[in-house]
């Protein structure tokens, strides 16, 4: 007798795909972010660079608004959720629904969570678990690679 083939296998494997990030991905050459960007949001956000503590645009703002990403134009961060941290970076306690993506970086000796754009994969900074209610979180994140749209 001829066994069929395991079809609820396949559709076992379409589901599990579907349950991926709905973020198209960006996918341009270095050659376009170095054209597009200063060299301080390239170094940032294509090289992994840190910006010095409290010389960025925006550790110290205060206005409402909404952060995007230089690389992309991708709403990261409400400045509703963003806090003062004392750390002379621009710090919120989360993001804006799935743009943000996290990985784990393991320069300098260290395993921090790098946290990056969703659609450009941008460099933004990382993540720590110091930070306020409601997650705890502190997402530490480099002004070089943001934009600013006030509300
Ligand atoms: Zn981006």
């Amino acid at each position: 007798m001829k066994k069929h083939l395991p079809f609820f296998a396949i559709f076992f494997f379409v589901s599990t795909t579907w349950a991926q990030s709905d973020i198209q991905k960006q996918v341009k050459s270095d050659s376009y972010y170095k054209e597009k960007l200063s060299d301080e949001q390239y170094r940032v956000t294509r090289k992994h660079d840190t910006e010095r503590a409290f010389t960025g645009k925006y550790w110290n703002s205060k206005t409402e608004g909404i952060y995007t990403c230089v690389g992309c134009d991708l709403e990261l961060f409400d400045s509703k959720t963003k806090f003062k941290s004392g750390t002379g970076w621009p710090s919120y306690y989360t993001y804006i629904d799935n743009h943000v993506e996290k990985s784990t970086d393991q320069r300098f000796g260290m395993s921090r969570d790098e946290v990056h754009c969703a659609r450009c994969n941008a460099h933004l900074g990382h993540v720590f678990d110091d930070g306020p209610q409601p997650t705890g979180l502190r997402y530490c994140i480099n002004s070089a690679s943001l934009d600013f749209k006030p509300r």
